[in-house]
């Protein structure tokens, strides 16, 4: 029989499972302390349980670790991206990054990607699988075991598309934030979206206290439908019109996040254009230079950004140009895990 991901499991399914397996339901509530305050993943390790109980723990459970395959740190600002091997070989990548209020990280949430953006290497590589729950918990518990930190915030903009899987990143989000064990409160997290727009308005109904980013990249249909291919199945008026319903439900104000591109999306015009969409909406414009991929040849004039911020600015249009961090270790979305696989091509082509 298969073993159970018990770092998947909330606490209702755990309570289930041991009563199934004739065991005391408040045992329960302790091994999950132990999992998720404790941070403890052997169940020898478990003290104050028998160990006929964590014999047993071992034959019905696994608790799945992730592998440091690959630690990258910035030495301008203390960034650490870690490209972690999953139990059954995939990579994915995590990045730790350090501001003055303390730590953030930023998680992925599938291998591979399927939204094919044009600017994204995690496109580049392809799409492999979901990650389980434990599977995207497991990179913020570990991450802060090995760097000896807590961290504050959590973005879940690492590679994949969370919306896409979206009842894992829902159980992954009440794991987190469980009163009985890391209880974090989801204001401190940020979901961004290419705009799946069903599952905006799913996500609404759940009135979450996260931040929904939406990745806009541009206020023109065509040309966010040619480097977004999200856009042709929904639009931007589709987009905006949910985005609406959100913030109405939620009462939550959203980030439009706008990595901008020399000749793509950069004008003027652009800038307006935005501003004229974004208007009367509670949100917040986030402005990103994009980071440079391999295999594309997109740039961005970091005085291009800020005069793009100033016009927005002038139009009523609130917008923060972000940091750029870990410039010198690749940090961009999916280039460690592209190489990686691309390594891992080549052996497999040479043997
Ligand atoms: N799939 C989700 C989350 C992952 S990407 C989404 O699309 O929002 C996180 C953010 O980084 C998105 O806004 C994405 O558009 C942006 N991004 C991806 N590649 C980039 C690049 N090369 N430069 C700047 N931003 C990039």
């Amino acid at each position: 029989m298969e073993k159970i991901d018990i770092l998947s499991l909330d606490l209702s399914e755990l309570e289930a499972v041991l009563v199934e397996n004739g065991e005391k339901k408040f045992r329960a509530k302790q091994i999950f302390q132990w999992l998720h305050v404790k941070r403890v993943f052997d169940f020898d390790k478990m003290t104050d349980l028998s160990i006929q109980l964590r014999q047993r723990l071992n034959e019905i459970f696994c608790i799945n670790g992730l592998f440091v395959q690959k630690k990258l740190e910035s030495s301008i600002d203390n960034t650490v991206k870690y490209l972690y091997r999953l139990s059954d070989g995939n990579f994915v990548e995590t990045v730790l990054m350090e501001y003055n209020y303390g730590y953030s990280i930023c998680v992925s949430t599938q291998v591979g990607c399927k939204m094919g953006c044009r600017f994204c290497a995690s496109a580049i590589a392809g799409f492999v699988r979901d990650l389980r729950p434990s599977e995207i918990l497991m990179q913020i518990y570990q991450t802060e075991q090995d760097a000896g930190v807590k961290v504050s915030g959590i973005v879940l903009m690492g590679i994949g598309e969370p919306l896409d899987n979206y009842d894992n990143v829902i159980k992954f989000l009440g794991l987190l934030s469980d009163k009985n064990g890391n209880d974090m409160s989801l204001r401190h997290v940020s979901l961004s979206t290419c705009g799946i727009v069903p599952k905006i308005y799913e996500l609404a109904e759940r009135k979450l206290q996260l931040t929904l980013c939406i990745s806009l990249h541009s206020a023109d249909n065509s040309r966010r439908s040619e480097i977004m291919p999200v856009n042709r199945a929904y639009d931007i008026s589709e987009l905006l019109k949910a985005c609406r319903y959100y913030i109405d439900k939620t009462g939550r104000r959203i980030t439009f996040e706008y990595a901008v591109i020399d000749n793509v999306n950069s004008s003027d015009k652009d800038a307006d254009k935005l501003a004229d969409l974004l208007r009367g909406i509670n949100c917040h414009v986030n402005l990103i230079p994009v980071n440079k991929v391999k295999e594309r040849n997109y740039t961005t004039a970091r005085s291009g950004v800020a005069d793009f911020a100033k016009r927005l600015g002038k139009r009523g249009i609130n917008a923060t140009v972000r940091r750029t961090l870990g410039s010198d270790i690749e940090a961009a979305c999916g280039q460690l895990r592209r190489d990686a696989a691309d390594q891992k091509r080549k052996e497999g082509a040479d043997s």
